[in-house]
């Protein structure tokens, strides 16, 4: 069976000689494992749309549990990423933690996400600092882990009183009512940062990256978020430290 599909290389293998085996997020189909013959050849017709953080049109052939990619048309390799390892490294680990998060079921909007945040990465001056928590929790929030932060749960005020966000419950709580939730660690949000997050969660997509924020808050909204995302995927991401590696590289 051929599958036509617009679709994003999330992650790269090289096999055999000349092959490589391909995680795609697909628009059609979600994610898919696709085997691409002959993508490690130079100049080979499949070699531009198999690599990472490139979108194609993409022609699939499923042979019962198997999928090869026998046709592929470019529509943007994102080039401005490859030109900057701090954003190519940020896109890379959120490409990883689409990947953890996606299955073999369409979702549209995780799609546009991606392909949003490769596009502000690639083709904008937004700020990685700032589309690093703004796609993570977004993200989060698209495949079922999104957080309460209008109302804190244990006094029902709205908006909580110098607002916290406890990653484990994935709500926003006053910081005087920590004690009314279960044990787990909460972080400091703030105000600002409370209201960033809820742009980030309950705003219209298209504007996800429209919204500033101070270095401080900034710097509260990254650490709750990474945060969220450790609490809920329960394993580490190598590509999230070298990320980290190439904002702050180690002292020589
Ligand atoms: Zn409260």
């Amino acid at each position: 069976m051929y599958i036509q599909t617009e679709a994003l290389v999330l992650r790269e293998a090289q096999y055999k000689e000349t092959d490589k085996i391909l995680t795609v997020l697909t628009l059609q189909t979600g994610k898919r494992t696709v085997r691409a013959k002959g993508a490690r050849r130079f100049g080979g017709k499949l070699a531009a749309a198999s690599q990472p953080l490139v979108y194609s049109r993409m022609t699939l052939f499923e042979n019962r549990d198997r999928c090869t990619l026998d046709e592929a048309e470019v529509l943007d390799t994102f080039y401005g990423l490859r030109r900057d390892i701090e954003r190519l490294s940020l896109a890379v680990y959120l490409a990883g933690l689409c990947e953890a998060l996606s299955d073999e079921v369409p979702d549209p909007a995780v799609f546009s996400l991606m392909l949003n945040t490769c596009y502000a990465l690639a083709r904008t001056e937004k700020s990685p600092a700032l589309v690093k928590p703004a796609t993570e929790m977004r993200l989060l929030s698209l495949c079922g882990y999104q957080p309460e932060v209008e109302t804190c749960p244990v006094c029902g005020r709205t908006p909580p009183e110098a607002p916290c966000l406890h990653p484990q419950q994935g709500v926003v709580h006053c910081e005087t009512c920590r004690d009314g939730l279960e044990s787990g660690r909460s972080l400091p949000l703030g105000e600002a940062a409370r209201l960033a997050l809820r742009h980030i969660v309950l705003g219209e997509a298209k504007r996800l990256f429209s919204f500033t924020l101070a270095p401080e808050p900034l710097a509260l909204l990254t650490a709750a978020a990474e945060t969220y995302v450790l609490a809920h995927l329960e394993r580490d991401f190598p590509t999230l430290d070298f990320y980290h590696q190439t904002v702050n590289p180690p002292c020589p």
